[in-house]
C-alpha cells in the first residue's frame, strides 16, 4: 500500500483537501484528506465522488482508451464528471461537472440545490419515485400500487423498474419519460465537450435498453449530428467505478512521486 484515494460528496477544497459542506454526512469544514493521512500515515488524495467514478471508468471501464468522456452518476442524486483531452476537468473551484444541476426545465420543480428546473429534480432515484407517486395519486392505474401495499411512499426507484420488468404500461411511461428527461441533459453535455463516450453509472442506468434505447434517441434530436455521430452512450462496466477511480485519482495526483 503506497497511498490512500478518498472520493467523498462535495462540495470540497481541493487545495486544502477539506469538505466545505455535506448535506448528507454534517461533516462541514472537515479536513479529511489530511486527517486520513495522519491516522495512516500514508499520503493521501481527495477528490469529489461523481469525479472518482467518472475516472474509475474512464481508466478502468467503459471510457478505456478514450481521451474525451463525460460521467453521470445516477443515484439518490445524480452527479457528473468530465475527462477532458486526458485529464479530469475540475474547474476555476473544483466544481466542474455538476450534470444533475444544470437546468432543462426553466420554470421547473425546485431542486435541492436551490434551483428550479434541474435535472436532479426529476431523474434521481427520488424524484424518480415522487413522480411516479404524483401519478398514480392523479389517477395513473398502475401495478405499482399493488406492490407498495398500497401505501404510496413507499414507492422507491426500484419499485418502479420492477413494474418496468412485470411489464406495467404506466411504470414503463415513467422510465421512459425519465429516458427523455435524461437524454436532454446527455444532448447539452454532447453539445458543450463533444465527448467520444458518455458513461452512464448507478442504479437508474440498470433499466438496461428500455432506459439506453429512448435516452440516446432524445441525444440524436437534440445535440449537433456531428458530434453525436462520435459518441456512444453506454452503462458503467464497473461494480464500484468510485473506489477504483479514486485510487486512479490518488496515482495521478499523488502518486507518480510515491511510486517513483
Ligand atoms: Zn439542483
Amino acid at each position: 500500500v503506497v497511498g490512500v484515494g478518498i472520493g467523498c460528496p462535495g462540495p470540497l477544497d481541493l487545495q486544502t483537501g477539506t469538505i466545505i459542506v455535506t448535506p448528507n454526512l454534517a461533516w462541514a469544514g472537515y479536513p479529511i484528506r489530511d486527517r486520513i493521512a495522519a491516522r495512516l500515515e500514508l499520503p493521501a488524495a481527495l477528490d469529489n465522488d461523481a469525479n472518482c467514478a467518472t475516472y474509475g471508468e474512464w481508466w478502468q471501464g467503459a471510457g478505456r482508451g478514450t481521451r474525451h468522456m463525460a460521467g453521470v452518476t445516477l443515484g439518490t442524486g445524480i452527479g457528473g464528471g468530465l475527462i477532458c483531452d486526458g485529464r479530469l476537468l475540475r474547474g476555476a473551484s473544483d466544481s466542474a461537472g455538476e450534470f444533475g444541476h444544470t437546468t432543462i426545465d426553466f420554470n421547473g420543480r425546485r431542486c435541492a440545490c436551490g434551483n428550479y428546473g434541474c435535472l436532479e429534480a426529476y431523474a434521481s432515484g427520488p424524484n424518480i419515485a415522487l413522480r411516479a407517486r404524483e401519478g398514480i395519486e392523479a389517477g395513473y392505474e398502475s401495478a405499482i400500487t399493488g406492490m407498495v401495499d398500497g401505501d404510496l411512499s413507499r414507492i422507491t426507484a426500484l419499485t418502479v423498474s420492477e413494474a418496468l420488468m412485470a411489464g406495467d404500461e404506466y411504470a414503463h411511461e415513467i422510465i421512459l419519460e425519465t429516458a427523455r428527461l435524461l437524454g436532454a441533459g446527455v444532448a447539452n453535455t454532447v453539445n458543450m465537450f463533444n465527448p467520444e463516450v458518455v458513461v452512464l453509472m448507478g442504479g437508474v442506468a440498470n433499466a438496461g435498453e428500455h432506459l439506453f434505447a429512448p435516452l440516446r434517441a432524445e441525444v440524436k434530436r437534440r445535440a449537433f449530428a456531428v458530434a453525436v455521430a462520435a459518441c456512444r452512450i453506454v452503462p458503467g462496466e464497473l461494480e464500484a467505478p468510485g473506489v477504483v477511480g479514486a485510487a486512479g485519482v490518488f496515482v495521478a495526483d499523488v502518486g507518480g512521486a510515491t511510486l517513483a
